[in-house]
């Protein structure tokens, strides 16, 4: 009889998965559902640039629907309620029970708020693609209201957090900004874009040269660096920072770190902060029958140090558990997992990056890191082209 395979999650992690384990099992071998928020494959790395307008929906909104079609794999589009693993079944919100033989978890991380006041209530985020669309809309708004009003918070535009998130973002704010200003003839010199960030320097892990490459691109089109002073609290209009001084501002972005999902977090499997411990096999420690791929999983380094939640480590995931799956059914050897670093790449705005290729050795800085940037997520996408064809 046909297996039922459940995949929560329609990312990078649980795509790759269902494309891989269709590519190993025919649909008589196995049924395959995917379950997804969004009716649309999101490629999460792209959002800062839709928040500027720099790109457009389509491009980073993949339909499922087309995505997986003459795949054999049934799509659902609902939100994930409760996983009870114990019982082998997932409730959706809208209702329905799914009864698995095997599950793939690979619901993404949230945003980590840290229980900082108000942060939660009066901030935005960039996890998807109503958020980038959300913040695009508010930071033409808030400009075309201070060419009215001349309300100060409205030209204040604070990022919080200066992580690769938040540092791509505000270079692209950092490029949107003048044009916004032009259409709305609101004088660019009245604008003030922060960056805030709590650690002793933007871009942990990164090199110094790169770091200041970093800094030095986007302090030269008007970003305010406040470095090694942390957010401690966001009221409506009032970001207030540990050195005791505030920012008016109408616009906080938040992107100040990741968390593991919390209803996997709270469905009973092992977790670790959060985030489910996995074998090398990429199975939950405490469920066989549960995979894991992408952020909701936490992935030790052979250091034993955890690997950061990436769209690079999650396809690769994906990839593993499509065909580990068809191994658990058949009692085949599954294979372990050997992550690949191909290195890590950010964008400073439309015309520079900086970053790390060829397993991290070599740097690039400028046009050549935007040129990789940009041919990396054309190698995604047609690496899922290329499943795509594989599959049955
Ligand atoms: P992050 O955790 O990497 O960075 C968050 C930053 O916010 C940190 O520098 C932290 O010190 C700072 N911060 C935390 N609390 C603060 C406070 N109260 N006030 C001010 N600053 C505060 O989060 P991220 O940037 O969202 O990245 C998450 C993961 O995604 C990382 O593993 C990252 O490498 C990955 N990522 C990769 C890319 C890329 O490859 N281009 C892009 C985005 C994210």
């Amino acid at each position: 009889m046909s297996k039922q395979i459940v995949i929560l999650g329609g990312g990078y992690g649980g795509l790759l998965a269902a494309l891989s384990a269709r590519s190993h099992m025919s649909a008589e071998e196995a049924t395959i559902t995917v379950v997804n928020r969004y009716p649309t494959h999101q490629i999460i790395t792209e959002l800062h640039r839709l928040a500027a307008g720099n790109l457009a929906e389509k491009a980073v909104a993949l339909p499922l629907e087309k995505l997986l079609r003459g795949k054999q794999i049934n799509l659902m589009i609902d939100t994930v309620q409760e996983i009870a693993p114990d019982q082998k079944t997932v409730k959706l919100a809208g209702g329905a029970y799914l009864k698995y033989d095997a599950l793939v978890v690979a619901l993404g991380s949230e945003t980590a708020f840290f229980g900082i006041p108000g942060l939660q209530e009066h901030s935005f985020i960039l996890k998807s693609v109503n958020d980038a669309n959300k913040l695009r809309e508010h930071v033409e708004a808030r400009v075309a209201a201070y060419s009215q009003t001349g309300n100060k918070a409205d030209a204040t535009f604070v990022v919080g957090g200066g992580g690769l998130t938040g540092i791509e973002l505000v270079g692209e704010f950092a490029d949107m900004l003048p044009g916004l200003c032009r259409k709305h003839g609101v004088d660019f010199n009245d604008i003030e874009l922060y960056c805030v960030e709590a650690a002793p320097s933007i871009l942990a892990g990164f090199s110094p040269d790169l770091v200041e490459h970093a800094q030095k691109s986007l302090e030269k089109r008007g970003v305010k660096f406040l470095i090694g002073v942390a957010i401690t609290e966001m009221q409506p209009t009032t970001v207030s920072l540990k050195d005791g001084s505030t920012i008016e501002t109408s616009t906080l972005v938040w992107t100040g770190g990741v968390q593991g999902n919390s209803v996997v977090a709270n469905c009973g499997i092992e977790v670790n902060r959060g985030r489910a411990t996995v074998t090398e096999t990429l199975q939950s420690t405490s469920h066989p029958d549960v995979f894991l791929a992408g952020d909701s999983a936490v992935v030790m380094s052979p250091e034993g140090r955890p690997f950061p939640p990436t769209a690079q480590l999650a396809w690769q995931m994906g990839e593993l558990v499509g065909y580990n799956l068809f191994a658990y059914f058949n009692g085949a050897k599954m294979d372990t997992f050997q992550p690949v670093f191909s290195g890590t790449l950010g964008s400073l705005g439309r015309k520079d990056a900086f970053g790390t290729i060829g397993g991290n050795k070599t740097k690039l800085k400028g046009l050549p890191a935007s040129l990789m940037k940009e041919a990396s997520n054309i190698r995604y996408l047609s690496h899922i082209k290329g499943l795509f064809s594989l599959a049955y």
